[in-house]
């Protein structure tokens, strides 16, 4: 299986399963779009380290993971003990052909009524924010890169994280504060705009240090 291709749709919402958890499902009217996750894949990673880091609404980072990136595939892990719905996509549909997936697991995961945990969706993100602030502790250290997985959005996403990490390509915007990516470790910003605040602040700090450092006594 080598595409990198996977289903999100056009909107997703809270429900409750039959244990009363909450579970995150494509909305009854929402549309079935193919993306291809590898594409831009330094900017999909900066986005969703973003939304990972925003974590002061629990239920709200679930629901905007969702909205961007679709459903994780966590039903396709072996070890997961999730089922997969009764009802299956029609995998002959343009949309989902377009994936390069095929077979009855990923007519499952695809499918309108599959759901996924809200809890599980907050362990993963939280555990995303683990190993980004572990690479920002380990600046200089070493992370072992690896394989693109391409099995499921998680895996895809996660090793994505993993090598883009170790690459040193994404770190914090020392204006804005949003994580960004950028191939030239040398690029300070993550815009023109916040790179024109930055000199301004730079040059502020210079002029201070020369023309300002004898204090100004009042009186
Ligand atoms: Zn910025």
């Amino acid at each position: 299986m080598d595409s990198t291709c996977w289903i999100k749709y056009s909107d997703y919402e809270l429900v409750k399963d039959e244990r009363n958890m909450d579970c995150i499902r494509p909305t009854a009217d929402a549309v079935p779009m193919c993306y291809d996750v590898a594409a831009k894949l330094g900017r999909n990673v900066a986005e969703l380290m973003n939304i990972v880091l925003d974590d002061k609404d629990v239920m709200g980072r679930n629901m905007k993971f969702a909205r961007r990136f679709g459903l994780l595939g966590l039903a396709l892990e072996e070890d997961n003990y999730l089922s997969l719905p009764d009802e299956r996509a029609d995998m002959s549909e343009a949309v989902f052909e377009a994936t390069g997936r095929t077979g009855d697991n990923y007519a499952g995961v695809f499918s309108r009524a599959y759901s996924e945990k809200a809890a599980n969706i907050s362990v993963w993100l939280d555990w995303l924010a683990v190993l980004y602030n572990r690479a920002q502790v380990n600046r200089n250290g070493r992370m072992v890169e690896e394989p693109f997985a391409a099995l499921t959005l998680q895996t895809m996403l996660e090793s994505a994280c993993k090598n883009i990490l170790a690459s040193k390509t994404l770190k914090p915007c020392p204006v804005c504060g949003k994580v960004f990516y950028n191939e030239d470790h040398n690029a300070e910003t993550c815009s023109d705009e916040c790179q024109r605040v930055h000199e301004n602040v730079k040059h502020l700090q210079w002029m201070k240090e020369n023309f300002h450092s004898t204090p100004i006594s009042g009186g």
